[in-house]
């Protein structure tokens, strides 16, 4: 089986793919209520023009330790910041649903590659489980 078409794995909880991201997910992230576990999330990304500089460095007034990079291959971005969600999907569908959400910052891209990291996972939880997608995913 292809991992990387498992529907029901890649999906939010909206029934979204995560890789796509979901608006609805971001919203919930910004909840500042919320009392879900945190997640370091990374998403890298190709954006069809080059971003400019201002928006690289105005995205971390949009949340908690957003921070966005331009990596060396051109063309190519790193989106980084602590999400608040239930499941590591929803983490990374809420930080591309951020990307999906501000149109004014990244018009068009391609999600390559997605991380979460769970930070301080509850005792008993494995390594494997810290971090979406699971390395057998990838
Ligand atoms: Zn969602």
């Amino acid at each position: 089986m292809n991992h990387r078409d498992d529907a029901a794995y890649w999906a939010c909880p909206h029934g979204q793919d995560a890789r796509l991201g979901c608006v609805a997910c971001y919203e919930d992230s910004r909840d500042p209520e919320s009392v879900a576990p945190l997640w370091e999330v990374a998403v890298w990304f190709f954006s069809e023009r080059p971003l400019p500089i201002k928006a690289l460095q105005d995205v971390h007034r949009h949340g908690s330790r957003f921070l966005l990079d331009k990596l060396s291959a051109p063309h190519i971005y790193l989106l980084t910041a602590h999400v608040r969600a239930g499941q590591g999907s929803q983490a990374v569908a809420g930080l591309v649903g951020f990307l999906v959400h501000n149109r004014h910052v990244v018009d068009e891209f391609t999600v390559q590659e997605t991380r979460a990291v769970l930070l301080s996972p509850p005792a008993g939880t494995s390594a494997a489980d810290r971090v979406w997608p699971r390395p057998d995913r990838r």
